[in-house]
């Protein structure tokens, strides 16, 4: 239809602000315009297929188009495609897989689940339900929330306070008070220590200052990702969570587990938490969950948490909050399908397997290209640190467009990429396998002897 295709790039950027770019360079430069997709590849405009080393955006990890997840969702929207779960009523799907994630989320002692739309919203629910429970336990003094640098929580206003990078923040401050950021423990750019082990001590000892300074009888949650993503794909050293949950425990202060992109699989584990050996007292998820099929968030609480609403009915126990969006049936019903996929296709598995040799194709530009510091990853999240210096390790100047210009020839060689900052991203679907793992491993390859 070349008349709607020209009306399409036209249109492009005329009546849509699109997220995390000004919109004069999206007119400059539009938005790519993707119109079909299949398994791990997507197919743009001009009729390129190409390799979707994004996985949408870390969120269709059961793959594009597939057959058992469209019949879920047709056969739910023939039985019913929207009622609320609002105070007095519920649908069969949400019922259901509020069931199947407690299953899933068993060894973390899961036993709740509050739905919402997106990741932005699972955080909001979370910090808010952290909050009402503190004034459950007689303890309303109790809300601050405290976060690591680097850390992204979406743009809600209470997930915003919580981000740990200014350039989300700044131009929508003022932002809720009492929110506290703390080093990221970030092993290739720090100002402790080389030492995975030594760095992971010196934040955990900022924390437990931080708690000190501010006062444990007003500190809520510490919430973060298991794995960092948006923030540049950042593996905290293996006994950082452990070491986390020990010092919250000694303080009592919740850990909110921000699993909208590690949880159902991605960092090779079936939880982000788990794959650290840690269980959270309240999670958050989204993406994965439903694989972007149609959106949806989920906040889980443990069993401590949740019991705070069980001891008696009182005013105070009143959930207000939610969504008309809360618990969409169709919505729940994409999930249950995909989480079927993910348990009988055993995608953390393959997520494990496929990340090494991502990560193994990939590690090689660390030595061999000119701007590429530090290639690191967990899972399928792996990001290509760009530096201007590789002594200094100083990152690239986003400014200089050079890292977009690599993503841009990456895409031309066969595979999207995410250029963020000056890290490279990439987060395939978790049924990938090895011919497309080798595709953008050579996309990449080549995109860079291209720059060099
Ligand atoms: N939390 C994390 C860790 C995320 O990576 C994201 C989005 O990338 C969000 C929350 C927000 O999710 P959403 O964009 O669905 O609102």
């Amino acid at each position: 239809m070349p008349d709607r295709d020209n009306y399409l790039r036209a249109h492009n950027t005329r009546h849509q602000f699109h997220p995390m770019i000004h919109p004069m360079i999206s007119a400059d430069a539009p938005p790519q315009i993707i119109t079909g997709s299949e398994g791990c590849y997507v197919t743009d405009i001009d009729g390129n297929r190409l390799v979707d080393g994004l996985g949408g955006l870390w969120n269709v990890n059961v793959g594009h188009n597939r057959a058992e997840v469209k019949q879920a969702i047709v056969e739910q929207m023939d039985r019913i495609s929207y009622y609320s779960s609002f105070a007095g009523t519920a649908t069969p799907p949400s019922i259901e897989l509020s069931a199947k994630i407690c299953e899933m989320a068993a060894e973390e002692e899961i036993t709740k689940v509050m739905f919402s739309a997106n990741g932005s919203d699972a955080v909001e629910t979370a910090l808010k339900l952290a909050r009402q429970y503190w004034q459950l336990e007689g303890k309303p003094t109790r809300t601050k929330f405290l976060s690591l640098k680097q850390g992204y929580h979406g743009v809600h206003f209470g997930g915003l306070s919580v981000n740990g990078a200014p350039y989300y923040r700044n131009a929508y401050e003022p932002l809720l008070g009492g929110c506290f950021q703390v080093d990221s423990p970030w092993t290739y750019r720090n100002p402790y220590s080389e030492d995975p082990e030594e760095l992971a001590d010196a934040v955990i000892t900022q924390i437990d200052r931080l708690i000190q300074a501010q006062g444990p009888e007003t500190v809520a949650a510490f919430i973060a990702e298991p794995v960092q993503g948006a923030g540049g794909v950042i593996v905290p050293p293996e006994s950082f969570w452990p070491k986390l949950r020990e010092v919250l425990d000694r303080y009592e202060v919740l850990l909110i587990a921000d699993e909208v992109v590690t949880g159902f699989g991605r960092s090779g584990a079936l939880f982000g938490a788990r794959g650290w050996g840690v269980k959270p007292d309240m999670m958050c998820f989204a993406k994965g969950i439903s694989s972007g099929y149609v959106p949806l968030g989920a906040t889980a609480l443990n069993k401590r948490v949740a019991d705070a609403w069980y001891r008696g009915f009182s005013p105070e126990g009143i959930i207000m909050h939610g969504y008309t969006s809360t618990g969409h049936p169709v919505g729940c019903a994409a999930a249950l399908a995909c989480l079927d996929i993910v348990e009988r296709e055993d995608l953390p598995g393959n997520a494990a397997k496929m990340g090494k040799r991502l990560l193994d194709g990939l590690t090689p530009l660390a030595e061999s290209c000119s701007i590429i510091g530090e290639v690191r990853g967990k899972g399928l999240m792996v990001g290509l640190d760009f530096v201007s210096d590789k002594k200094s390790r100083t990152p690239m100047d986003p400014g200089k467009g050079i890292v977009e210009r690599i993503a841009s020839f990456a895409r031309e060689e066969g595979a999207i990429v995410r250029p963020a900052g000056s890290v490279i991203i990439l987060s395939p679907p978790l049924v990938i396998e090895e011919p497309e793992i080798d595709i953008i491993v050579e996309a990449l390859t080549r995109a860079c002897a291209r720059y060099d």
